[in-house]
């Protein structure tokens, strides 16, 4: 029978486990037999009893565990020496940040692993189910709403009381994609006036939808849909009028909220520092696309920058402050890929089949991802 191990995950400020005992009980189903390392969904509140009743043998971790197992699911990439420590023939699927981590794709390729990083999974309505990006966006859009509110020195909803009315905060959203729609639709649940700011004219309806108001783009034949849900690249013209269009919200705004990004490419930056001068003190920027530069000039990951009383926060793994329910649908969504790869006869890896194919990184003892070249090959 084919061996799993969730190992507990070693990245700083990590708390999310690749599987929860909800999962474990499917991959048993499946025909897998499974092993979590000790602690493993602690930070996730799933302690050790849950994974046992739901039939998992709790282990020590470590090299020797590690060695055993035919799959391997990971939240995090993988840390020091781990590279090292997989089988000849296993599979191992997570977050593997593999462009950081070339050295360590040089040495999975080198023993003979099978990988699939979920960050490579083609974003297709057939692998939608297995979208961790999506289900962990989703998150971070409502904690980063959450948290400018808490940030923030005011109210977000209108309030009439015995002392007086007070006004809505004014909420300015850039990017609404999957965090951002999420971070519209929970500012607006808490009561704040909410505008919104894409390059794809196709989110206007979705945006209205959720009681945002949409900011005029720049009056320009240049569209910014770039084709299954993705923005394209805008000229540095396009995205100058963009700014000075957004300037005047912003100089107004309590709490911004940014998220903007396109595929393969730095984050636009979106709010200058000139910007962010014309704003008002006491306002919040919470820029998600910190990680990739950051859509904010001043932004530094997971910092808090003050620039005269505005204060522009930088948080890069928003989904590890909600752990529990971050990883109940990242372990599902593991689980749909799992379930997807795995046949009769247990785990079989096809290098034509849509959505393996499109994020098979090593395989056979060979670095398989067009994304590395030749001299990335062990
Ligand atoms: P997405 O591709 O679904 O959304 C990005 C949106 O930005 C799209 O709607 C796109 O049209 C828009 N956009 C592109 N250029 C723009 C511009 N010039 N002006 C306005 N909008 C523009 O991506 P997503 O999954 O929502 O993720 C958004 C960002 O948040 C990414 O940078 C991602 O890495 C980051 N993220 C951060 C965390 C965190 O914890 N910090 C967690 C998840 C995602």
């Amino acid at each position: 029978m084919s061996k799993v191990l969730i190992p507990k995950e070693r990245g700083a400020g990590e708390t999310r486990v690749a599987a929860t005992p909800e999962t474990v009980a499917k991959l048993i189903a499946l025909g897998f037999e499974v092993e979590v390392e000790r602690g493993a969904g602690k930070t996730a509140s799933f302690l050790d009893e849950a994974y046992t009743e739901a039939g998992a043998t709790i282990v020590d971790g470590g090299e020797n565990s590690w060695r055993g197992a035919d799959l391997l699911l990971k939240v995090g990439p993988l840390d020091g020496d781990e590279a090292t420590w997989l089988a000849e023939g296993s599979l191992l699927i997570g977050l593997l940040a593999p462009f950081d981590n070339r050295d360590a794709v040089r040495r999975l390729a080198a023993a003979g692993v099978t990988s699939l990083p979920m960050e490579l999974l083609p974003r297709t309505t057939l692998a939608q189910s297995m979208d961790v990006l999506s289900s962990q966006a989703n998150i971070a859009g409502y904690r980063a709403a959450v948290m400018a509110a808490l940030e923030l020195d005011r109210y977000f909803p209108l309030l009439m009381t015995a002392a007086g009315t007070i006004r809505p905060a004014k909420v300015v959203i850039i990017g609404a994609g999957v965090a951002g729609l999420q971070a519209v639709a929970t500012a607006r649940r808490l009561g704040a006036v909410v505008e919104v700011s894409d390059i794809r004219p196709e989110v206007q309806e979705q945006v209205e939808s959720l009681g945002g108001h949409f900011i005029p783009l720049p009056e320009t034949e240049e569209d910014g849909s770039g084709g299954g849900g993705y923005a394209k690249e805008m000229t540095a013209d396009f995205l100058r009028r963009q700014r000075e269009i957004l300037k005047e919200h912003l100089a107004v705004a309590n709490v911004v909220i940014t998220t903007a990004a396109v595929p393969g490419k730095p984050a636009p930056k979106l709010v200058g520092a000139d910007m962010v001068a014309a704003m008002q003190p006491g306002t919040v920027i919470i820029d998600l696309a910190a990680e990739r530069g950051g859509n904010c000039e001043l932004t530094r990951v997971d910092e808090e920058v003050d620039s005269d009383g505005v204060r522009i926060l930088g948080p890069s793994n928003l989904a590890a402050g909600m752990a529990h329910d971050a990883s109940m649908l990242y372990a599902r969504n593991l689980l749909a890929l799992v379930q997807h790869v795995t046949g009769e006869d247990g785990i079989a890896i096809d290098a034509e089949d849509e959505i393996v194919g499109g994020m098979l990184l090593t395989h056979g003892g060979e670095i398989r991802h067009p994304g590395f070249t030749e001299e990335d090959s062990p």
